[in-house]
């Protein structure tokens, strides 16, 4: 059977007027999930108990809601690094074969692509795939994200394992993950405007 046919997009609008998307799948357990700061509420085809489901977790919610703000308003503050495609590539091979060593994870293709839920991803393989939006963020935070991903070399999952790997090189990691939550913001918010400036933009650029 083609699931695609029976799942249905909806958007509603609840009683606060705030805004959240519902996406019906053939699955057995309602889930809430944030989608670069959006609701999404994705439930079973014949799940009718939103009021309930949103009412039950309405404290969660509202955490996210307010970890969101938060990135929203820092954004405001975050500085995008005007590089070009090419020194973006030059530095991101280089930071790879940097940290190649040292975190464990052996390299075999870089894919640069654009992606709309991660900033990288690494693969059984070893191939690691690097958001094309990351060419706008600042070095350190470019050899936070690869260092993390080969890490994944090592250690597949996010466990006190992986973070003692981590903070061998990057202790201050809550740091880093913060600002990378509100870039993540700051770019998917903005990707039209970063790429037109970009467009026009001298090499080593700043703007905010
Ligand atoms: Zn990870």
């Amino acid at each position: 059977m083609n699931m695609a046919q029976n799942d249905r997009d909806v958007v509603v609008r609840n009683e606060g007027g705030a805004e959240y998307g519902i996406r019906y799948r053939r699955i057995r357990y309602p889930r809430l999930e944030f989608k670069t700061g959006n609701l999404l509420l994705v439930l079973p085809l014949a799940y009718r108990d939103e009021a309930l489901l949103l009412r039950r977790h309405e404290r969660w919610i509202n955490r996210r809601i307010g970890m969101i703000n938060e990135a929203l308003a820092e954004s405001g503050n975050l500085t995008l690094v005007m590089r070009t495609e090419e020194e973006f590539r030059s530095l991101t091979v280089g930071i790879l074969q940097k940290y190649e060593g040292l975190s464990g994870g052996r390299v075999n293709k870089i894919y640069f692509r654009r992606m709309n839920s991660k900033w990288a991803s690494y693969s059984k393989r070893n191939d690691i795939t690097i958001n094309k939006m990351m060419q706008y963020l600042p070095d350190k935070l470019l050899s936070y994200v690869i260092f993390h991903e080969l890490t994944h070399a090592v250690e597949r999952r996010h466990n006190a394992n992986f973070w003692r790997h981590i903070e061998k090189s990057f202790s201050n990691h809550d740091d880093l993950e913060k600002q990378l939550f509100s870039y993540w913001f700051l770019l998917q918010t903005r990707r039209n405007d970063v790429e037109k400036v970009l467009g026009q933009a001298n090499k080593g650029l700043y703007f905010k």
